[in-house]
């Protein structure tokens, strides 16, 4: 079973995807730390991420582990990243340099790779059903209104709903974010036909996991 899940950030795609391996047993790749660990690479280094540098990535060696239920562990160069990668600075800096063909091919080689020798397998991000695993044997497409997919990035933070200065602030960089990806030349977040959209505004998680669950169940018995 290959499943991808897609969609714009803060959408709860990774949280989804956590769960989904853990209960059909499939291995998770969060596709999203990849490149989060490219901007740490350039963050660490001080380096111009407004400018492709193609040099600089064949310097980047990226391995991770899957961890049941857990985030991935991601190691940069031999060094344990998992943790820094989850900055917000780390997040704004990997949108801008997904942009870059020289940035998604690396990406696309190591990721195509990894999709082509695991059989039982689950991975987010943003071109996975269109680019990644378009083989795959469900896709799903989630979607929420940024003015939720905001508040629920407040509540994860502890943030106070009615602190209007960071509402803001937060608003504003997944616009960017979302923009980023949608309008991007090479593999922009993009719905495929076939995949199952759920628009998760109006939903709890454990709705959202539960419609999914029985999409899986469903198929692993129906094929
Ligand atoms: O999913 P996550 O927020 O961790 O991804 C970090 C950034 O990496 C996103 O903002 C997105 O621009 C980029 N990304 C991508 N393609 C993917 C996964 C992530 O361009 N398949």
């Amino acid at each position: 079973m290959k499943i991808a899940i897609d969609g714009p950030s803060g959408v709860g795609k990774s949280t989804l995807a956590k769960e989904i391996a853990m209960k059909f047993n499939l291995l998770y790749l969060d596709t999203g730390a990849m490149y989060r660990t490219v901007a740490y690479y350039f963050l660490k280094y001080n380096l111009d991420y407004n400018l492709e540098n193609k040099d600089e990535l064949e310097k980047i060696n990226i391995d991770l582990i899957s961890r049941a239920g857990r985030d991935i562990k991601v190691f940069l160069n031999g060094e344990d990243v998992s943790q820094f990668i989850r900055e917000k600075k780390v997040a704004e800096v990997a949108s801008v340099l997904a942009k870059y063909k020289s940035v998604r091919n690396k990406m696309d080689l190591l990721q195509k790779k990894i999709a082509r020798e695991k059989k039982n397998i689950i991975m987010d991000g943003r071109d996975i059903g269109s680019n990644i695993m378009p083989d795959a044997d469900l896709k799903f497409y989630l979607d929420a209104d940024i003015i939720i997919r905001t508040k629920r990035r407040m509540k994860d933070l502890n943030l106070n709903l009615e602190d209007k200065i960071a509402f803001d602030e937060i608003y504003k960089k997944i616009s960017e974010r979302d923009y980023n990806d949608l309008n991007r030349k090479f593999n922009p977040l993009k719905r495929v036909a076939e995949a199952i959209f759920i628009d998760t505004s109006n939903m709890t998680f454990a709705q959202v996991k539960q419609q999914v669950f029985d999409i899986i169940e469903c198929k692993l018995k129906n094929g």
